[in-house]
């Protein structure tokens, strides 16, 4: 059975685009609006000739009452199936509280994660990464996973911990 590889965070950061960066082909859907209701899609992906299941967390509908809730709910779900996390992060908007509130559920699961501080699109941005060493899950992976930058090695990370 191959290992699955869950890519978790809010909406908007950049989920979706990573997984598509990942499988090198437009698969994932992404939105520029977040608020779609999608179920958790599960890709076959590989990377340096390891095989694993790639599962994208889909869009979570935004209300102002629910939405810490329902990023939970699913992210919950995703991790509980997971044997490793990328949780996505938006570097470029820094932790937020919905963040924090994932980051509390990926403590209690106990599962290895690999925090991916996603939209850090040139040089310029690295020091919004760092910003994100203060979420207590070590070392965050500057990624643009629009252009690809850093992609690998985050997805060595990933391996190591397969
Ligand atoms: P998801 O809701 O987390 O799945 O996010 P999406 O993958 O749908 O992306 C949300 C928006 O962020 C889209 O407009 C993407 O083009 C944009 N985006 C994703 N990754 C990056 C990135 O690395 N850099 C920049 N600048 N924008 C990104
Ligand atoms: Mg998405």
């Amino acid at each position: 059975l191959r290992p699955v590889v869950a890519v978790v965070g809010r909406p908007n950061v950049g989920k979706s685009t990573l997984v598509n960066r990942i499988l090198g082909r437009r698969e994932a859907v992404v939105e520029d609006v977040p608020g779609v209701t999608r179920d958790r899609v599960a890709y076959d992906a590989e990377w340096v000739g390891r095989r694993f299941t790639l599962v994208d967390t889909g869009g979570w509908e935004v209300d102002a009452s629910g939405i810490h809730l329902r990023v939970a709910e699913q992210a919950e779900v995703a991790i509980e199936l997971a044997d490793a996390v990328m949780f996505v992060v938006d570097a470029t908007v820094g932790a937020t509280d919905t963040d924090e509130a994932v980051v509390k559920l990926l403590r209690r699961s106990k599962k290895p994660v690999v925090l991916i501080a996603n939209k850090v699109d040139d040089n310029r941005s690295e020091a919004d990464a760092a910003m994100l060493w203060s979420l207590g899950l070590g070392e965050p992976y500057p990624v643009s996973s629009l252009h690809g930058r850093g992609t690998g090695d985050a997805l060595d990370a990933v391996i190591d911990l397969l």
